[in-house]
């Protein structure tokens, strides 16, 4: 289980929220997290929306389905956490 020490989650740690998130699987707590963090993120947004086109073609939820394109966007979002 993820931990949620800081009272706003990263990006990272959106990502990772995700599936739970689409399978309703968060705790409240969480999901109104990962919703804050959302609202202010125009990155994990849109990774959001690339993720539910991916399940409506797909029926699942696999990052193997990304297209390149996300997952070379995503590359270059965690490239710029660890820089900072
Ligand atoms: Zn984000």
């Amino acid at each position: 289980m993820l931990s949620l020490r800081r009272k706003d989650i990263v990006c990272q740690q959106a990502v990772e929220l995700v599936t739970d998130y689409l399978e309703g699987t968060l705790s409240r707590r969480d999901r109104r997290r990962f919703e804050a963090h959302l609202q202010a993120c125009p990155n994990c947004s849109t990774y959001l929306e690339q993720i539910k086109e991916t399940i409506e073609l797909t029926g699942q939820v696999e990052p193997d389905d990304l297209t390149p394109q996300a997952r070379a966007d995503l590359t270059e979002l965690y490239r710029r956490w660890r820089s900072e």
